[in-house]
């Protein structure tokens, strides 16, 4: 995923710390691009209001956790009991209007936490390092949301998945996901990665086999338009860590999660 584009948040995302938006229309809203003309915040305090909003601490392993007390957690939680409220009501709603209510999740920092790749590489990508680390299927889950996936599947919405990952990284994601209890739909009419050498053709204005130019919404709005208008699902919510995830329509109402760590745009 985070390659194009990808901008670390110490550079980008100093006025998201310790915020979290959510809810509909938000998916616009929040720093978009890094264009302060005045100095920017002191990149050592970031680092340490990053650290104080995770609760960050080694553990026995030196990998770095998030504190399931912390701000973020809060920010997490808030998030999540609002979104079960939403859920329940409107698959109830759609069930009753005869739709097939669906959701869908990004993966990076929606439902695996990179905390520690990115605490440990400085809040910066390389795509080795950063395949090595996707690769190991270790990562722990964000706080609450293997359980909203489960939740979703408990009320009769579907549950899709929609990441920049990419096919190779596949049976990591799924290994990964099962490891943190988000066992539900993890087969690959439900998973939607990143196929640039044979992409669909639904993806087809900015991606042909071979040729592949589209931007992280494009590939992201295009993937929710497929299951809405080729599938027939309705899209009752979807959730990201990145504006990115969420911009480009096809969903009723769209979760930001926190994310200050990086910026895909
Ligand atoms: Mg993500």
């Amino acid at each position: 995923m985070h390659k194009p584009l990808r901008i670390a948040a110490i550079a980008a995302a100093c006025a998201l710390t310790g915020g979290v938006l959510y809810g509909a229309g938000a998916a616009t809203a929040g720093q978009s691009t890094a264009n302060s003309t005045h100095e920017p915040y002191n990149i050592g305090l970031l680092v340490k209001d990053i650290d104080t909003y995770y609760g960050t601490t080694a553990d026995a392993n030196g990998v770095y956790q998030a504190s399931s007390d912390s701000p973020y957690a809060k920010d997490l939680a808030r998030l999540d009991s609002a979104a079960r409220k939403y859920i329940n009501q409107a698959a109830r709603k759609a069930h009753h209007r005869g739709e097939k209510p669906a959701v869908m999740f990004d993966i990076d920092d929606t439902l695996l936490l990179s905390l520690d790749y990115e605490k440990r590489y400085n809040y910066t990508y390389n795509g080795t390092t950063w395949a090595d680390y996707v690769n190991k299927a270790d990562r722990p889950g964000v706080f609450g949301s293997a359980e909203l996936v489960r939740y979703a599947e408990s009320k009769g919405v579907e549950v899709f998945y929609n990441s920049g990952l990419s096919e190779a990284q596949r049976t990591a994601a799924v290994e990964n996901l099962k490891k943190i209890g988000a066992d539900v739909n993890l087969d690959a009419d439900h998973m939607f990665l990143k196929d640039k050498a044979n992409p669909p053709a639904y993806l087809s204005a900015c991606a042909t086999p071979g040729t592949w130019t589209c931007t992280t919404v494009q590939y992201k709005s295009g993937t929710r338009k497929h299951i809405e208008d080729d599938l027939g699902y309705e899209i009752v919510a979807n959730f990201g860590d990145q504006y990115s995830d969420l911009d480009g329509g096809y969903a009723d109402r769209t979760y930001k999660l926190p994310n200050p760590t990086y910026f895909v745009g």
